[in-house]
């Protein structure tokens, strides 16, 4: 469904320095299917996620959705990255409707649509609202009603939950299961926390550290809902630590 084909990408700096992001990246994801990408800081993650979205263009290699080429940003993939990206002067219902007004869809048609989002994100009563009203986690929340607006195929996630607290962070992640559980979109997820990972995902991408390149993939064959203090789970999460903790020791060294 989503197919990565042997992506590269450098950076060139001011300086003249060549950074060397991505190498080889190789990855087929199935339709509907929550894959977790994990890897030390600066390892290329996100510079995949935006050349997935169409926001970055690789070196070489091809990303195919749906047998279709990805030659820039399309309404077929929606973002949610990690900082706040809502539009500080534009109400949450507003904020939602942005890109459906690009689309020249009528008013009251565009505000319906938001609304069933908002719903969805439990946050209706917030629709007049404006984004510095809102806690951490609500802004997340508008973001995520913002990205499933155009009803994307595949929805690509940055961190998103990173800088919210731990207990806000735990309803996100079982609001983002029952919106992907109701709405099956292929979700492609970036985290730094190997608990969110295996609470979230079919399968576990961890990255080496730069140049970033595939290391390995688990598949996380835990049945939902999931149980974070089960023994299974508890062995997921020290096999990846470790297959991450070596990378971080190359970071260092
Ligand atoms: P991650 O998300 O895994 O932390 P990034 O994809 O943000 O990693 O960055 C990968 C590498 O590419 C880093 O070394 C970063 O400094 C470099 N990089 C990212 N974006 C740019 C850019 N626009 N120009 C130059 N270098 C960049
Ligand atoms: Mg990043």
């Amino acid at each position: 469904m989503l197919l990565i084909n042997d992506i590269n990408k450098t950076y060139h700096s001011e300086e003249g320095d060549e950074v060397l992001a991505l190498s080889d990246i190789n990855l087929e994801m199935k339709d509907k299917e929550f894959v977790c990408f994990i890897g030390p800081s600066g390892c290329g993650k996100t510079t995949l996620l935006r050349i997935i979205a169409g926001l970055e263009k690789p070196d070489s290699g091809t990303i195919i959705l749906h047998d279709e080429p990805i030659k820039g940003p399309g309404p077929d993939r929606g973002m949610v990255f990690q900082e706040y990206s809502l539009f500080p002067w534009r109400t949450v219902l507003k904020n939602i409707t942005f890109s459906l007004e690009m689309k020249k869809v009528p008013k009251s048609q565009r505000e319906d649509t938001a609304r069933q989002y908002l719903e969805l994100v439990g946050l209706s009563k917030f629709a007049d609202s404006y984004p510095h009203e809102l806690s951490g986690g609500m802004k997340q929340r508008v973001a995520i009603a913002r990205a499933l607006v155009n009803d994307p195929k595949v929805l690509l996630m940055d961190e998103p939950f990173g800088a919210v607290d731990a207990q806000t962070r735990n309803r996100l992640q079982q609001e983002l299961l029952k919106i992907w559980e109701r709405d099956k979109k292929t979700l492609l997820f970036i985290t730094h926390s190997v608990d969110e990972a295996v609470y979230l995902a079919d399968r576990v991408v961890v990255f080496t550290s730069r140049p970033g390149r595939i290391k390995e993939i688990f598949k996380i064959d835990l049945p939902r809902p999931r149980d974070r203090t089960s023994v299974d789970a508890n062995v997921l999460r020290e096999r990846l630590l470790s297959s991450l903790g070596a990378e971080m020791k190359n970071t260092i060294d």
